[in-house]
């Protein structure tokens, strides 16, 4: 077994925090924490908060019931607090002299306006502008580990297209907790989301799975993915949609997909190092366009996936950052017709240098089923 990657994420977060003229990088609740140190903080009232000085020792500042969760590592010491301590003030202090402090984006407003009060006259960032490139940039063992995420999902996917998993007269409700579970059973510790669409339902992009009953004659869209922890207990995400028809699609289904299978190719194809992101979303997008069908895709081409299902780097008209080696994303075009039908093909991918590494593979047909 390798060394933890944390020691190289340290230097990573320290060398970009002197570019930046940053003093501290301060990361609570939020993808961060767990990317930098394997610790994930409770979401609650309590302040976890792990203090990077640019120079200087490292501290997580943790509340002390929850300090026994932590695993402890060299790259940082502890301090539990008690309970009638005050955690802003401990942290105030471990950043005392500092001018401008980067603050994680999810930290809660309480703690962040709270910690303005204790910092007078320091400058706050956000502490994407330290952590964004480099989470963005995956290293050999994260695209090992978001590899593994997608082929547990692919395994799902290739059950709904096998028929495996039972739909005419199910809600989509009950068809998504079925996706859930099979998930976690091929060895994802969290599902983030099951969209499951069907008919109608599908023009809308981020359907939430109600009662409504699947029925013979439609088109149905899955979209889902969960959060698998690699050896170190960071999670890393899956993300893949594929889409079925209960019986033969009307032409008109059939022509809009096979349009959208090809903005999909010609999105990948375009995924190439070096490649601004914006050309790919181009280029996913002219297909469709051409097509006819521009006006029904309404987002971007794709976000970027790492210890969160959304990071950079966004896929998307107006980001001319070049695609490098280990920018990991997805390519997912689609096609919405208000009122009727609605279809999106999501794979997520690794840029590399002999072409982009897809996670998932199952087939991207429109699957007749029933
Ligand atoms: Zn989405
Ligand atoms: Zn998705
Ligand atoms: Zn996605």
């Amino acid at each position: 077994m390798s060394g933890s990657p944390f020691g190289a994420r340290f230097d990573a977060v320290r060398a970009r925090a002197a570019e930046l003229g940053v003093d501290a990088v301060l990361v609570s609740v939020g993808a961060d924490l767990p990317w930098l140190c394997g610790y994930e903080a409770m979401p609650l009232e309590r302040l976890t908060m792990l203090v990077v000085p640019r120079d200087g020792e490292a501290t997580l500042v943790v509340p002390g019931l929850e300090a026994p969760r932590v695993v402890e590592r060299p790259e940082f010491g502890l301090r539990p607090w008690g309970e009638t301590e005050d955690p802003i003030a401990i942290v105030a202090d471990l950043v005392r002299g500092a001018g401008r402090v980067a603050v994680g984006d999810r930290t809660w407003a309480r703690f962040v306006i709270d910690l303005a009060h204790a910092l007078p006259g320091v400058e706050l960032r956000k502490a994407s502008e330290v952590t964004g490139p480099l989470r963005a940039r995956k290293d050999d063992h994260e695209v090992v580990a978001l590899c593994r995420a997608g082929a547990a999902a692919d395994v799902v996917a290739r059950a709904i297209q096998a028929g495996e998993i039972g739909l005419v007269g199910r809600t989509e409700a009950d068809v998504s907790a079925e996706i859930g579970r099979r998930l976690v059973d091929e060895g994802h510790q969290r599902v983030n989301f099951a969209i499951v669409a069907a008919g109608e339902n599908a023009a809308s992009p981020h359907h939430e799975p109600g009662e409504r009953r699947i029925a013979a004659g439609e088109g149905v869209l899955f979209d889902f993915g969960g959060t698998m922890h690699d050896e170190w207990g960071v999670g890393y995400c899956s993300d893949i949609t594929r889409c079925v028809w209960l019986g033969e699609p009307p032409a008109e289904a059939a022509e809009a997909y096979a349009a959208l299978h090809a903005s999909h190719a010609a999105g990948v194809a375009a995924a190439q190092v070096g490649t601004p992101c914006q050309d790919v979303d181009r280029a996913a997008r002219a297909v469709l366009v051409d097509a006819g069908l521009g006006e029904w895709f309404v987002h971007r081409t794709g976000h970027g996936i790492g210890v969160e299902e959304h990071e950079d780097p966004y896929l998307v008209e107006g980001n001319d950052l070049p695609l490098e080696v280990g920018h990991a994303f997805s390519i997912e075009p689609g096609v919405y017709l208000p009122g009727r039908f609605g279809f999106r093909l999501e794979d997520c991918l690794a840029a590399a240098a002999a072409g982009p590494v897809s996670f998932t593979a199952a087939d991207r047909d429109l699957r007749a089923l029933g």
